[in-house]
C-alpha cells in the first residue's frame, strides 16, 4: 500500500495543466520561495495521510469533467519528495485513462523521479528566474538544477509547460523574458511558456502561520505588464 501526505485537493481545477483538472497538493517542501502561495504546504510533518487508493476514489468522482484534456495534476509543496506515491497515483490514473500532470520546481534527479516522469503526460516546471545568482536567492536552489530537469523532460519526451512568476524588480525584465523564450525554443519538450502575474492572496496565510512574506511590500502584477513580455516572444 502506498501512503502519501498530502496538504489539501481542488476538484475542478483549471490554471494546472491542460484543461480541468483534479489537484493534489502534496505536503512538503524543500525550497522557500520568496513568492510561494502555498507556505502550509512546507513543513514535511503537516497534512495528512491518504492511500493511492482513496486519492483514486475522489478522482474517479471528478472523471466525467475532465474531458479530452483534463486530468489529475500534483502540485505542492514538492511531488519529487514523494515519487514514490505519485508513481503509483499516476499508474492508477493511466489504468483508468486518466491523464497525469507534474507541477515541480525540478529539484531532484534520481530513480524515483525518472521513473515517475514514465507514468507523466505534462510537466509545469516552475522556472524562478533566467539568472543563476537570483535563483539561488530567491528560493535557495541552484539554476542548473532546473537546466538538468528541462534537459531531462526534453530527452524523455515529455510535454512541458515552462512557467514563471512574473515579479517586479525580479522577473519583469525584458531581458529576463526573452531568455526565458529562448530557453523554452531551444527545448522540443517544451509546448508552451506561461508567465504568471505575481499576486498577494496568500498573505493570509503567511500571518496565520506566523511567517513573515518576504514580498509583502511588493506591488502585484498589472495585467499590461504581462501583455509587454508575452509580445516578446514574437520579436
Ligand atoms: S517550490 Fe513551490 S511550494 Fe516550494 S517554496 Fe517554492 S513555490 Fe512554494
Amino acid at each position: 500500500m502506498h501512503i502519501g501526505r498530502i496538504s489539501s485537493f481542488q476538484s475542478l481545477g483549471t490554471v494546472d495543466g491542460p484543461g480541468v483538472r483534479y489537484v493534489v497538493f502534496m505536503q512538503g517542501c524543500n525550497l522557500r520561495c520568496k513568492c510561494c502561495h502555498n507556505p502550509e504546504t512546507w513543513d514535511m510533518h503537516g497534512g495528512s495521510e491518504y492511500t493511492t487508493e482513496e486519492v483514486m476514489k475522489r478522482v474517479e468522482r471528478c472523471k466525467s469533467y475532465f474531458g479530452k484534456e483534463g486530468g489529475v495534476t500534483v502540485s505542492g509543496g514538492e511531488p519529487l519528495l514523494q515519487a514514490k506515491f505519485v508513481t503509483r497515483l499516476f499508474q492508477l490514473c493511466k489504468q483508468s485513462g486518466i491523464s497525469t500532470c507534474l507541477d515541480t520546481s525540478g529539484c531532484i534527479i534520481n530513480d524515483d523521479v525518472k521513473e515517475l516522469l514514465c507514468y507523466t503526460d505534462t510537466v509545469l516546471l516552475d522556472y524562478k528566474s533566467t539568472n543563476a545568482k537570483d535563483y539561488k536567492n530567491f528560493c535557495g536552489m541552484d539554476m542548473q538544477a532546473a537546466d538538468d530537469f528541462l534537459s531531462l523532460l526534453d530527452k524523455m519526451h515529455i510535454d512541458t509547460y515552462l512557467r514563471q512568476v512574473v515579479i517586479k524588480g525580479f522577473t519583469d525584465s525584458d531581458k529576463n523574458a526573452k531568455r526565458l523564450f529562448e530557453i523554452a525554443s531551444a527545448h522540443e519538450c517544451v509546448k508552451k511558456t506561461e508567465l504568471l502575474p505575481f499576486r498577494k492572496m496568500c498573505v493570509s496565510k503567511y500571518d496565520k502561520l506566523g511567517i513573515p512574506f518576504p514580498l509583502k511590500d511588493t506591488e502585484e502584477t498589472p495585467a499590461d505588464v504581462i501583455e509587454r513580455l508575452y509580445a516578446l516572444k514574437y520579436k
